[in-house]
């Protein structure tokens, strides 16, 4: 995750919080988290976790907001694949009310039979 600090002021890119701005010698700081100015709101999280010996992590996760492109709205999304207990698990919420618009929780073995799963390796 990226953080990065700008003087409120000139838009100076600071790289260190409590230095004064080096263009304005502005104190005012923003802070953004995330990957992006755009994206600063909109994090997502990504983890595996990975057994000695075994090539596919046993678990994998993935927590964090997602664009619906149907209607332009945010979700708040959850997806574990947990191949050691053979479960997947996907929770999608309504960011602004927090309803459960789509829960899925099955057998791994069970979704990927499915035919419809697609996953992209990350990279
Ligand atoms: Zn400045």
């Amino acid at each position: 995750m990226d953080r990065t600090i700008k003087c409120t002021d000139c838009g100076e890119l600071l790289s260190n919080e409590s230095d004064a701005c080096q263009k304005c010698r502005s104190s005012k700081r923003t802070v953004c988290m995330g990957f992006s100015d755009k994206v600063s709101f909109h994090e997502q999280l990504r983890g595996k976790a990975k057994k000695e010996g075994t090539k596919k992590p046993v678990k994998e996760f993935i927590y964090g907001d997602e664009k619906k492109i149907s209607n332009n709205t945010w979700v708040d999304k959850t997806r574990i694949i947990d191949r050691e207990n053979n479960q997947y698990v996907e929770i999608i919420k309504d960011k602004d009310t927090g309803e459960i618009i789509h829960e899925c929780k099955e057998p791994l073995t069970d979704h990927f039979n499915h035919g419809s799963a697609k996953f992209k390796k990350q990279k």
